[in-house]
């Protein structure tokens, strides 16, 4: 079965009374649910959780395609919570009743805090394991048993094997963002982990597109599932501005302090493919005077959180992140996000964009596009099913990117040595006037880039 609910990713707009007559309360939610999210300022159910919710507590496994943003955390977990209150059961030392699976540890955190708002008015307790920070004290919390478990399947698999987690009481499964789990190599976490956990189960899995390979994995894990939608697979938000910029690898980020000069008031989300160019970059930006803060997987737990309070709160404009840093994190207010680097997975263009027209927002988003990424850009313009306007510059000839670990050409993280060849010199980007000069002039290699690819050792 197909629901699909037409719509845009941003969270807010549908959950207007006129437009959704549905109530927390006609979805079959007890009390002390009721209260909790009544408490967390949640009016109206968005459309997600209207079809996802009654459809969980009715026992049926769920498919759910949507992004962050659409309340699907809520989709999955009220559901999750009133069963687990009326079986009965404390939760299990070293065991727990449920397991939620996410990519990053950003994402599990705020799937945890989004869960500890709506279990405040029950006994339920939830505990969360991420890599990066100390594992004795998470041994010592699984100890006491949880209810709710929400985990990185990495550090999840550490704890498993260090026997301070046994998963043959979970009944439930959930597996968020499960195709920037698969794209991060998860899957043979997923193949360890699934097959721990008790029987007859129930499992629910979200995510915000869907490749070939995620039908593969709904397949093998997924019973009978209902499916659920909320837009259409690499469709994004309609409030979103999309434009592209071609550039020389070297002046992108020229073209970017260019840019976030002209909306110095804008929260401005910028991804660059590797760690290394993520921390560059942002050096290079907070020399120059902006307030730019950086997240990464060479990042500790704690820097990360720090990064993501500073850019929620506004004291940081700029946060730049790699995609696996960036996964899930909701940020209301962000008005631009920058490709400073293309995605080399084009789904991920779609989650990159998507970060930005949240809770019903207009917002842009910004390609800066250099020769060696021509071949990322048509595979992002299929999977969008759309040509992205051009802003500026010209299309240069497609070059191929430097081979895994050759090359040694130089990468434009850190400020670019070349000069973008303007046609007016005015160094101000364009609102989609004329094409200006920008192609790659010295036809340099876009240098020493790591390509991702599937079979990538998961990251905790
Ligand atoms: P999620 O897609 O689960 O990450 O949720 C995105 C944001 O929307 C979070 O800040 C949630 O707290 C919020 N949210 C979820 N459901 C609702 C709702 N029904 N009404 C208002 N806000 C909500």
């Amino acid at each position: 079965m197909l629901i699909h609910i037409g719509g845009a990713i941003c969270a807010l707009p549908y959950l207007r009374k006129s437009q959704n007559l549905t109530t927390f309360a006609d979805l079959g939610l007890s009390a002390n649910i009721l209260k909790a999210i009544d408490e967390a300022g949640y009016k109206n159910p968005s459309p997600i959780q209207a079809e996802a919710i009654p459809l969980a507590l009715a026992g049926h496994d769920i498919m759910g395609l949507a992004q962050t943003g659409t309340g699907k955390t809520a989709a999955f977990g009220l559901p999750l919570i009133e069963n687990l209150m009326s079986d009965g059961f404390k939760a299990p030392p070293k065991n727990t009743k449920a397991l939620i699976l996410a990519p990053t540890r950003e994402l599990v955190n705020q799937i945890a805090e989004n869960l500890r708002q709506y279990v405040r008015k029950t006994h339920l307790k939830v505990n969360l394991v991420v890599g990066g920070v100390s594992i004795n004290r998470q041994i010592q919390n699984l100890s006491k048993g949880s209810d709710i478990l929400v985990a990185t399947p990495g550090r999840l698999i550490d704890l498993i094997e260090r026997r301070a987690i046994f998963l043959d009481e979970a009944r439930f499964l959930v597996l968020d963002e499960a195709d920037q789990m698969l794209d991060m190599g998860f899957i043979h976490a997923l193949r360890k982990i699934a097959p721990l956990l008790g029987t007859p189960r129930q499992t629910m899995l979200f995510s915000a597109t869907m490749p070939k390979l995620m039908s593969e994995l709904a397949g093998a894990y997924l019973t009978d599932p209902k499916r659920v939608q909320v837009s259409t697979p690499g469709k994004a938000a309609d409030k979103i501005t999309q434009s592209l910029y071609y550039t020389a690898q070297a002046n992108k980020t020229e073209l970017l302090k260019e840019y976030l000069n002209k909306s110095p008031d804008g929260l401005s989300l910028v991804f660059s493919r590797t760690k290394h160019g993520a921390e560059k970059l942002k050096r290079t930006l907070e020399s120059a005077g902006y307030d730019a803060v950086s997240i990464h997987g060479n990042k500790s737990q704690g820097q990360r959180e720090r990064a993501i309070k500073a850019f929620k709160s506004g004291e940081a404009r700029v946060l730049v992140a790699t995609d696996v840093a960036a996964r899930g994190i909701d940020i209301p207010d962000v008005s631009h996000v920058y490709n400073y680097d293309l995605p080399e997975v084009p789904e991920n263009y779609v989650h990159r964009i998507g970060r930005t027209a949240r809770a019903g927002k207009g917002g842009e988003a910004i390609a800066f596009v250099s020769a060696t990424e021509i071949g990322y850009l048509k595979q992002i313009e299929k999977v969008m099913k759309m040509e992205i306007p051009v802003a500026g510059g010209i299309r240069p000839q497609e070059e191929k990117p430097a081979p895994r670990g050759g090359g040694g050409g130089r990468r434009g993280g850190g400020g670019g040595g070349q000069r973008r060849s303007q046609g007016g010199g005015g160094g101000k980007p364009h609102g989609g006037g004329k094409p200006h000069g920008g192609g790659n002039p010295a036809g340099k290699p876009a240098g020493k880039r790591k390509p991702r690819h599937r079979g990538r050792k998961p990251a905790a």
